[in-house]
């Protein structure tokens, strides 16, 4: 996971359409709180806004076409979705919790809230998760205060994931057990094998790129295309870009 910097400005589709629906969802809840709460009335969400071609687009060019969490490149095999940090319908502190409702309705069409993500990320792992660090500080309204709010998720638009998450070759850890991390690499999967696996065969990739890089004497040509393709590999475009970088700094070291 990296850092993510999306234009200040959201698409118009969010700050027009979105902002009316908004509204609506907000007099709905206002009117009719309980019948939200226990799930006798739900929210209608309209994918036309939040998953707009103009709105992923902008998320996949922000984003290089990575998976905002595994940071595997996907627009080459799959459409990806438009995902909602903070989960739009319902949440869960934890997986094994009952839907928690409403969910961050009002945060639906808003900008800083969608990501573009892989299907397995976003429907195999976080689904409806929002774990927080106290959950009695949960916002449970458009009323509520999301600053007192301290997600367990990183956000990678908020937050610098380079801080929390560091890998070991090509398994990815939390550093000095942060709970951030933690929480951030198990319950998205971030450690599942078929990554795992894919990343290793990137890392010993790199490896072997790094030693023809620092060759001494030099390898006249070689050792500096190798070292360009090692440049190359800690760009924010590049997949799995931080645990390159990780690697790089490591001097592949596997510790
Ligand atoms: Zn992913």
């Amino acid at each position: 996971m990296i850092r993510i910097d999306k234009p200040e400005k959201a698409p118009d589709v969010l700050t027009k359409k979105g902002k009316t629906k908004r509204r609506g969802l907000c007099a709905a809840y206002s009117r009719y709180a309980d019948a939200y709460k226990s799930g006798a009335k739900e929210f209608k969400f309209d994918p036309k806004i939040y998953a707009h071609a103009s709105v992923k687009s902008a998320l996949i060019s922000a984003q290089n076409g990575k998976c905002c969490f595994c940071e595997s490149k996907i627009i080459h095999i799959a459409y990806g979705d438009v995902e909602h940090f903070r989960p739009k319908a319902g949440y869960r502190q934890k997986a094994s919790d009952d839907l928690g409702r409403p969910g961050y309705y009002w945060l639906a069409y808003e900008w800083k809230n969608l990501f573009f993500s892989c299907q397995l990320c976003n429907q195999r792992f976080k689904r409806n998760l929002f774990p927080i660090a106290d959950s009695d500080l949960r916002a449970r309204s458009h009323k509520g205060d999301l600053d007192r709010e301290e997600p367990l998720f990183i956000d990678p638009a908020a937050d610098d994931p380079e801080e929390f998450i560091s890998f070991r070759e090509e398994i990815p850890y939390s550093i000095n057990d942060n709970p951030k991390g933690k929480a951030t690499i198990e319950m998205l999967g971030l450690d599942r094998n078929e990554l795992n696996e894919i990343r290793r065969d990137s890392y010993e990739m790199l490896k072997a790129l790094y030693r023809v890089a620092h060759i001494s004497p030099p390898l006249p040509g070689i050792s500096d295309d190798a070292k360009a393709l090692l440049d190359k590999a800690i760009q924010a475009s590049s997949q799995f870009a931080s645990m390159a970088r990780a690697a790089v700094r490591k001097q592949f070291s596997p510790l």
